[in-house]
């Protein structure tokens, strides 16, 4: 088994990309909050301690995210792992490493900031279908209304907005810096140009996997 990693600030397409992979090349993705979602749906010990403790506000720690990702891997055999979002610290980076995991590349998804504040005040989101639309890159044909849905006013999302997203940017920077700083130093981070086209970006990354 080997084990990619996929990391890029949000909105850099982290999400989009990992899906196309795992259908395409196959690969398991594999992200915390899934996995998260799958041991509280199914009620396990930890799956229950997470639960209280996202319940009292309390974040979920290191230990026990690692935890949850190594049986994780230990249930996938003979298939290639796609990480999203793990890890997310330098105490999760020392733990996968401490499993005995054989990372075959982490792919950091670069955006230029500008590019992707853009990108994301831009997005309207359909109340109704949930459809999403870009006032630049994807508009609707009547600006501000729905193709699909009649007369239904398109909204923009509290964390679509400039201020809160320069807050996660900066949040994920301090949280996410060392990781890369981490890999960088083993020479294992691979960046790939994250703007434009979907399938010019897919291009880069799946030339990574080959
Ligand atoms: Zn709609």
């Amino acid at each position: 088994m080997k084990v990619w990693i996929l990391m890029g600030p949000p909105g850099a397409g982290k999400g989009t990309q990992g899906d196309l992979l795992q259908e395409r090349l196959h690969v398991r993705k594999l992200s915390t909050g899934d996995i998260l979602r799958k041991h509280i749906q199914l009620k396990t010990p930890l799956g229950l301690q997470v639960q209280s403790l996202m319940a009292e506000g309390h974040y979920v720690s290191d230990e026990i995210v690692m935890q949850l990702v190594a049986e994780e891997l230990k249930e996938i055999q003979g298939q290639d792992v796609l990480l999203d979002g793990v890890p997310r610290t330098v105490v999760q980076a020392d733990a996968l490493q401490a499993m005995g995991v054989s990372i075959a590349k982490v792919i950091y998804l670069a955006v230029d900031a500008a590019a992707l504040v853009h990108r994301l005040t831009g997005r309207r989101l359909c109340p109704s279908c949930k459809r999403i639309y870009h006032v630049d890159t994807n508009p609707p044909r009547q600006m501000g209304y729905c193709d699909h849905c009649v007369a239904v006013e398109l909204i923009q999302r509290e964390d679509d907005q400039e201020v809160r997203i320069r807050t996660r940017l900066s949040l994920y920077e301090q949280e996410t810096s060392p990781v890369l700083d981490y890999y960088r130093a083993k020479g294992m981070c691979q960046d790939v140009m994250a703007e434009g086209e979907v399938e010019d970006i897919y291009s880069r990354v799946a030339a990574i996997f080959l």
